[in-house]
């Protein structure tokens, strides 16, 4: 792998667990990644294969049958996975998200009934935020609960959620009608169950798949809830919790954007790895194009920009499991690695010259993969929003 992307400090497990996921990508995605991704064809045995690794339930605490790892592990783990394909990091992180939600905000009740499916994958979650007319401005979502007899009805429409066929939970943050003088507190998380697969559930709705530049295989869907009827019980944290989804939701973001650097860490090195095997290769007038100082400097800054965001990445990732909120690093870390995976990949496009826009080319992959980088889990203005708000705060004047 080279000695870009390094993390020191790992414990063993911590290590082991990665040399059997490096040695999966390896073995196991990579060879398949870009034919699947072209037929955009979910990957079932590749999905089977990480549901026997425990990687469902790499997060899950050991008392609700999964492995307990950290957020660095679960970084560091799919990290290499979207080093082999970034849809198949897709597949688990909204249910990554979903599990953490459960773990920190969860009643017992809901934690024992749904945890131990979650941890084999039996069972698998999304989460849902945005709508048709808003995503960075969650607080303009019109999705609403009503309070009927014991319980609530829901209704409107959700749109981009990753997963949100197969899944069999979705985390929805919707408005309810707490009372509070602030919208933030007037908006309630709720755990839908349905049947997995597209169509009609009781009142929940999943039309087909969006068709998306990339990200291809794991499915993009809307979501329309129609008088859905749920119990009190289903509010994330029991019915007390009601309107305090968006705070849920935020805590859940913030674990999100480490992933989604991750991410980001994980197309960036593997388009690094495409550029310089390829730069060493290909000849141009008499000499390896590596040999020219133009694209051996494009080099140097493709791996300098690697480490800075894998080291951010890590940072982040090691606040959050010191129990620290991490909301800037967090911030600082998806911004700066998703950016310099968009840099990145568009280099080593460059390096590739025309076979770089061959469908025949890995990077052609890459090249459409990185741009949700900067979208997914936040925009890089909404990141810079709250690195400036903060910053400000902490830095203002007597
Ligand atoms: C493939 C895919 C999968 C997704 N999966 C999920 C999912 O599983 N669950 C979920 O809830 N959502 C999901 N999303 C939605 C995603 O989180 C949103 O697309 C994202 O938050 C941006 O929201 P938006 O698209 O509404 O853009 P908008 O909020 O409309 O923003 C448009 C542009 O305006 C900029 N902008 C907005 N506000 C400001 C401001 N105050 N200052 C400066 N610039 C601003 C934005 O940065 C952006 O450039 C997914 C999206 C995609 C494309």
């Amino acid at each position: 792998m080279g000695r870009i992307a390094q993390t020191d400090g790992l414990t063993d497990v911590q290590a082991d667990i990665l040399s059997a996921v490096r040695t999966f990508v390896d073995k196991e995605i990579l060879p398949h990644a870009t034919e699947l991704e072209h037929k955009d064809e979910y990957p079932h045995e590749i999905i089977e294969q990480m549901k026997e690794m425990g990687l469902f339930g790499i997060t899950i605490p050991e008392q609700y049958g999964g492995l307990g790892e950290s957020l660095l592990t679960y970084a560091l783990v799919v990290e290499e996975v979207a080093r082999g394909w970034m849809s198949i990091s897709g597949v688990i992180n909204t249910h990554f998200i979903l599990a953490y939600l459960l773990i920190q905000h969860g009643t017992e009740q809901q934690k024992q009934r749904l945890l131990p499916r979650m941890a084999t994958g039996e069972i698998r979650g999304a989460f849902s935020m945005s709508e048709p007319g808003c995503g960075s401005d969650v607080s303009a979502i019109t999705t609403r609960a009503d309070r009927d007899g014991d319980g609530y009805v829901l209704n409107g429409q959700k749109m981009w959620l990753t997963n949100g066929a197969r899944a069999g939970i979705v985390a929805t943050l919707v408005k309810t009608d707490e009372g509070a003088s602030s919208v933030y507190r007037n908006m309630t998380t709720f755990l839908l169950e349905k049947e997995p697969g597209f169509g009609t559930t009781g009142g929940i709705t999943i039309p087909g798949k969006l068709e998306k530049m990339g990200y291809k295989g794991v499915e993009t869907t809307e979501m329309v809830l129609d008088n859905h009827r749920v119990p009190a019980t289903s509010v994330l944290g029991g019915p007390e919790a009601a309107g305090r989804g968006f705070y849920q939701m935020m805590d859940g973001v913030e674990v999100g954007r480490v992933n989604v650097a991750a991410r980001a860490c994980g197309i960036m090195i593997r388009a690094f790895e495409l550029a310089i095997a390829y730069a060493q290769q290909r000849r141009t007038f008499g000499h390896q194009i590596a040999d020219h100082q133009a694209i051996a400097f494009k080099l140097a800054e493709m791996a300098t920009k690697v480490e800075a965001g894998h080291l951010m990445m890590v940072s982040a990732a090691r606040k959050k499991d010191r129990g620290e909120r991490n909301d800037v690093e967090a911030g600082m870390a998806k911004y700066l690695a998703s950016e310099y995976c968009h840099e990145v990949t568009t280099d080593a496009f460059r390096i590739h010259g025309g076979y770089g826009y061959s469908k025949e080319y890995e990077i052609e992959r890459l090249f459409r993969e990185a741009p949700f980088m900067l979208i997914g889990e936040g925009t890089s203005e909404v990141q810079k929003r709250i690195i400036s708000r903060a910053l400000l705060k902490e830095y203002k004047l007597a």
